[in-house]
């Protein structure tokens, strides 16, 4: 068992991050879950109180460095300084790079990587300071593998791969490690509209015939923050049910 600690999770309010946020609180943790709505920092409110959580739900644009910086305030207020970080918030704007749009490469890269820069750059002068942190960035297998439609996402993800090997060799000597989590395909409202042919031929790729489950990457995400986990810095957890064996 971990010793309780504050947890922040961009991104909870369905799919992964909320998997996350119920692990990280079921495990002892006072957990923060971001959301870009006020009504999705309710839910999350709700959600935590529903399995005995201590924490918040908080609004936040991770796109929005002001936020940021105003959030973690709020939260070492409230609660004392975040010493789990998981970067999880994400989204896709899929398309062939023939047709891709500057606003789709943009928002892609700055939701999916500039924000992974901003978010771990507030949260990890308190953790050198505690001599005590845990980064996990939500990569992709697509990182990897790579996926036609999604030169935006893969480039996010490869580098958030590259950033995380980075700040762990940055951090290594405050005991504040720095690890990704790469899922293969989840069952998540981000794979929900896959068409069924698509769905169809992406089974066969995959050893164990189907998708994943948010909570399988929430207890991935949520060893790697364990304190059993302190000699592991910069390493890329693949989870995706064999894909890229
Ligand atoms: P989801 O769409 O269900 O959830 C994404 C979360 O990110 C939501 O809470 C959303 O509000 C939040 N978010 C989006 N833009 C934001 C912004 N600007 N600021 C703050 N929060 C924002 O997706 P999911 O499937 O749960 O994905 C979670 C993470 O896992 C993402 O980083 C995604 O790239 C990654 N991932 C998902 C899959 C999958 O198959 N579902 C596979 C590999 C990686």
């Amino acid at each position: 068992m971990s010793e309780a600690r504050v947890a922040l999770v961009t991104g909870a309010t369905r799919g992964i991050g909320q998997a996350i946020a119920r692990e990280l609180g079921r495990q002892g943790h006072t957990v923060i879950g971001t959301a870009t709505s006020e009504d999705g920092a309710r839910r999350i409110d709700n959600d935590l109180a529903a399995h005995s959580i201590t924490g918040a739900g908080m609004v936040l644009n991770v796109t929005d460095s002001d936020a940021i910086e105003q959030v973690h305030k709020e939260i070492v207020e409230r609660f004392g300084a975040p010493l789990v970080l998981v970067n999880n918030a994400g989204i896709t704007r899929d398309n062939l790079l023939m047709r891709m749009k500057d606003n789709e490469w943009d928002e892609v890269l700055d939701t999916n990587l500039t924000s992974v820069y901003r978010v771990s750059k507030v949260c990890m002068k308190a953790m050198t300071r505690a001599r005590f942190g845990r980064i996990v960035n939500i990569s992709s297998v697509v990182a990897t593998l790579g996926n036609a439609g999604q030169s935006n996402y893969a480039a996010a993800k490869a580098g958030m791969e590259g950033f995380t090997r980075s700040l762990a060799r940055e951090l290594a000597s405050r005991n504040v490690t720095v690890n990704a989590v790469a899922p293969g395909f989840i069952a998540t409202d981000m794979t929900s509209e896959l068409p069924e042919k698509h769905r169809e031929s992406l089974l066969n790729q995959i050893p164990l015939s189907r998708l994943g489950q948010p909570e399988e990457i929430a207890a991935a995400a949520c060893f790697l923050t364990s304190d059993v986990a302190g000699y592991i810095t910069g390493e890329t957890l693949h989870v995706n049910g064999g894909m890229n064996m």
